[in-house]
């Protein structure tokens, strides 16, 4: 495949995306409740968060594990069917729990740990989870996005040396949502976002399966090869083509055609380079672009 021209409109999705970044927190059960804070206690509202109805609670507790623990894990509201531990990777090795990366709610297998209150403590059996990153939308947003609920997406992030993208970002569709994206405190880093941040969906068909970080450009789509910088103000972004340079070369053969072509890259080469039969055919089969040198 060829390399793409710089300027090139790359297929993102039209709609940008806020980014809101989860801390740990923890949202307990009506029964968890009682047993850390007393009984008939009922959450007082901190500040509202950015999906409706959903609050950052004044109550705070502590989460503790075989590793080690936090002292102020916020509380969520509202109260809960079932108590969940949401933390990063980076915080699970803190408290010594293996990562389970796992969708809200889907907590069967996952860690327990401890929590104390002011009032009591509760040692769960499950629970601590990291969460997968989502995109919440409304019917509307997937509408015009052109996704449906559960749908895995890749999302490009960041920028410059920390541009990022993020495969595989679930979609999750509620009337009861507001478009955003969130991510947790090691993804956030890894890409060097901050809250309300914009990100992109790339147009590309269905989840990326099976792929290593090698293979990814192309699973997602053959035009982004090597995006360096995400315009957070314009549907562009400047894709720079990428270039396998062979020109020490006087002979190319199949294997430099296929290595170029998994890495999205044009092949430069030298005046008089041969190319051998199946390099020739292997090129024009996959559309690996030619720069003589
Ligand atoms: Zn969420």
């Amino acid at each position: 495949m060829s390399a793409m021209p710089a300027g090139h409109d790359t297929s993102l999705r039209r709609t940008p995306i806020r980014v809101g970044i989860s801390a740990r927190h923890v949202h307990l059960s009506m029964e968890h409740l009682e047993a850390l804070f007393g009984p008939e206690h009922s959450l007082h509202p901190k500040r509202d968060l950015s999906q409706p109805g959903q609050f950052a609670a004044q109550e705070t507790c502590v989460v503790a594990g075989p590793g080690g623990a936090f002292p102020n894990v916020r509380v969520l509201g509202p109260v809960r069917n079932v108590t969940q531990v949401e933390m990063s990777a980076s915080d699970c090795r803190t408290l010594g729990a293996p990562v389970q990366v796992r969708d809200s709610g889907d907590i069967q297998g996952t860690p327990g740990c401890v929590l104390v209150g002011p009032a009591g403590s509760v040692q769960l059996e499950r629970g601590v989870i990291v969460a997968a990153r989502h995109i919440h939308m409304t019917s509307n947003d997937a509408a015009l996005l052109g996704l449906a609920d559960k749908a895995a997406v890749p999302v490009l992030a960041g920028s410059g040396s920390r541009l990022t993208v993020f495969a595989n970002v679930t979609v999750r569709v509620s009337d009861k949502y507001r478009l955003e994206l969130h991510v947790d405190t090691d993804e956030a880093n890894a890409a060097g976002l901050s809250n309300d941040d914009i990100v992109w969906i790339i147009d590309a068909p269905g989840p990326v399966t099976g792929a290593t970080a090698q293979d990814l450009p192309m699973a997602i789509n053959p035009a982004t090869t090597r995006p360096v910088l995400a315009d957070a103000g314009s549907r562009e972004i400047a894709v720079v083509p990428a270039i396998m340079d062979l020109t020490d070369r006087s002979l190319i053969t199949e294997d430099d055609v296929i290595a170029a072509w998994r890495q999205g890259a044009a092949i430069k080469a030298r005046p008089g380079a041969l190319f051998t039969p199946l390099a020739d055919d292997a090129r024009r089969e996959r559309r690996v672009e030619l720069i003589m040198a």
